[in-house]
């Protein structure tokens, strides 16, 4: 049952007189549960509950932490039909869609319980001392990656559960042995309390301390602030708008103590096709292009927002068949009227600039909240002069930008700021894809795809999403994937300690029997 309160630890705490109701963007009504934003005595409860949780969480062996989070996807498995009724009326989303993300947020728990069964995460590496090395002795040097401490993370409204309450940025953070205190995102506050209830029972029956994981309502930006400022607070891990990411990056430099914050914010994805794939291939790629751009009403950090390339007959035979595909494709509804508006508001502003024209035809859609696809064109010397013109409007748009040779692409990439993505799609032998083209575009994002779609991201060891700001803030560090752990860990060494002062993992016997780098050789 959904209670509307806040979990401080594993108990339920309404103080709060401010409330609010989640929205039914396809009934165009509001939900009926009233939902309890944390009062400031909560949200210090929270953050000291997982101070001192901290402290216990960051013993418990690497094979427990794994048992939690096996037991978190077994308990979301059992309230998968809860979970689907409430995601579905707090978002408009599909069950589908639902179900689909369910199934990832549940691997994504999975492979982080297997990632701590190995240690290698750990980085250990021993340097044995040279105690006779002139003219100074070599010390004995043990290095691993430790916990940071509490991490706030805050929910991603486009990815209610992959990137929200037992998404990516908590299984990483659980798994590296810090506590959570997750600022649920006000859009899908019921579906963040039930999968709240599921990590707390998974916390109660694998024996994690009170305090390791708290969920907190929120109407406005002041829970997240006060969040942010929290001295019990080591980390922050967010999702959504660079204006959104870009404050809280702001407020936690500014604390007397820093922290970091690794925020995945707005990327527009370019897209670069190459004239010999274009002449092969041009109405396959503008059917794929079209689902692309408006699979999940374009409500994908990926989604490709500008597509590139030369003036050519094939260019504008493949603009005409992705007008017409993207306009015969159903408006599917948004996440919220906010968004919906935001949207609306983005193409307003890309039809008041004098250099852009829309391609696809002007409708009127009665529904409210199913947004209209849209294609835009520029030419590449405006694209460039206009900064405003590489802004996301997050739905399903894009604009395409026509260069006149290759060495204008050139400089419309260099002209790019930070994208999560770039795509190539180009036959092998095309003329103008050189290598200069594509150093340019490896200083630009985090992912180069070739003859793909940039939507749809593999959780796998070898992905990279994040990129140079404004894609993300720290573009050393990925936010989807096993490596997502590294964001939450900090290096410690000790020197010449006592073995019986040594963590387990560097210890000379190997009591957890890992592999470690021992003077260079993995071992
Ligand atoms: P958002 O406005 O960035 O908000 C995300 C979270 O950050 C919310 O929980 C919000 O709190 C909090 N927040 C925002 N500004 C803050 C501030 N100044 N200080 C403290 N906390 C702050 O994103 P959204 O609500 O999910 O969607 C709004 C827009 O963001 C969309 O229209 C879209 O343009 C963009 N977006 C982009 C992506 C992407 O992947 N690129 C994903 C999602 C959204 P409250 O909700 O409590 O105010």
């Amino acid at each position: 049952m959904i209670t509307g309160k806040n979990y401080i630890g594993e108990d339920l705490s309404s103080e709060s007189l401010v409330n609010f109701q989640t929205f039914n963007p396809v009934l165009n009504a509001k939900n009926k549960i009233t939902f309890f934003e944390a009062s400031d005595s909560e949200i210090q409860k929270a953050t000291k509950l997982a101070s001192d949780a901290f402290k216990i969480f960051k013993q418990v062996s690497a094979n427990k932490r794994s048992e939690f989070l096996i037991q978190i996807s077994e308990e979301l498995k059992l309230i998968s039909e809860e979970i689907t009724n409430i995601y579905c009326s707090e978002t408009g989303l599909t069950e589908g869609r639902c179900l689909g993300e369910l199934g990832r947020t549940i691997n994504q728990l999975v492979s982080f319980a297997e990632l701590l069964k190995e240690g290698k995460y750990q980085e250990v590496s021993i340097d044995n001392p040279i105690p006779n090395r002139k003219p100074l002795p070599k010390p004995d040097l043990r290095k691993m990656l430790m916990p940071i401490g509490p991490v706030v993370v805050f929910g991603a409204s486009n990815f209610p559960l992959a990137y929200s309450t037992a998404g990516g940025d908590t299984a990483s953070a659980l798994a590296a042995g810090c506590p959570v205190i997750l600022k649920s995102h006000p859009m899908h506050a019921g579906t963040g309390e039930l999968v709240s209830s599921a990590i707390i029972r998974a916390a109660t029956k694998t024996n994690m301390p009170n305090g390791v994981f708290s969920n907190l309502n929120s109407k406005g930006i002041e829970v997240g602030v006060k969040l942010v400022n929290s001295p019990c607070v080591k980390a922050v891990g967010f999702t959504g708008s660079l204006k959104g990411g870009r404050a809280i990056y702001d407020l936690a430099s500014k604390r007397r103590n820093p922290i970091p914050v690794f925020a995945e914010m707005g990327s527009v994805n370019p897209v670069l096709i190459f004239p010999k794939k274009l002449g092969k291939e041009y109405a396959e790629l503008a059917k794929q292009y079209a689902k692309s751009i408006t699979v999940g009403s374009g409500q994908f950090c990926t989604n490709p927002g500008i597509i590139i390339s030369f003036q050519s007959d094939n260019f504008d035979l493949f603009i005409k068949k992705l007008v017409e595909e993207i306009e015969q494709i159903s408006p599917s509804c948004m996440l919220h009227p906010n968004i919906y508006n935001a949207y609306n508001l983005g193409l307003e502003k890309i039809k008041q600039n004098s250099n852009v024209s829309e391609l696809t035809r002007e409708i009127n859609t009665s529904d409210k909240n199913f947004p209209k696809h849209v294609i835009s064109h520029v030419s590449a010397e405006k694209f460039m002069e206009d900064k405003s013109l590489q802004h996301e409007v997050f739905g399903p748009c894009s604009l395409i930008v026509t260069c006149q040779d290759d060495k204008e692409m050139y400089a419309v990439i260099e002209s790019l700021e930070g994208q999560l993505t770039g795509t190539v799609l180009a036959e092998n032998n095309d003329t103008f894809l050189t290598q200069e083209i594509i150093d340019a575009l490896e200083l630009k994002v985090g992912r180069i795809i070739f003859n793909g779609v940039p939507t749809g991201v593999e959780v796998c060891e070898s992905m990279t999403h994040g990129g140079p700001y404004p894609a993300s803030t720290d573009s050393r560090f990925t936010a989807v994937g096993i490596n997502s752990i590294k964001r939450w860990l900090r290096p410690v060494s000790y020197q010449d300690s006592p073995q019986s002062l040594l963590p387990d993992e560097l210890k000379n016997e190997n009591p957890l029997n890992i592999k470690r780098n021992i003077n260079g050789i993995i071992i």
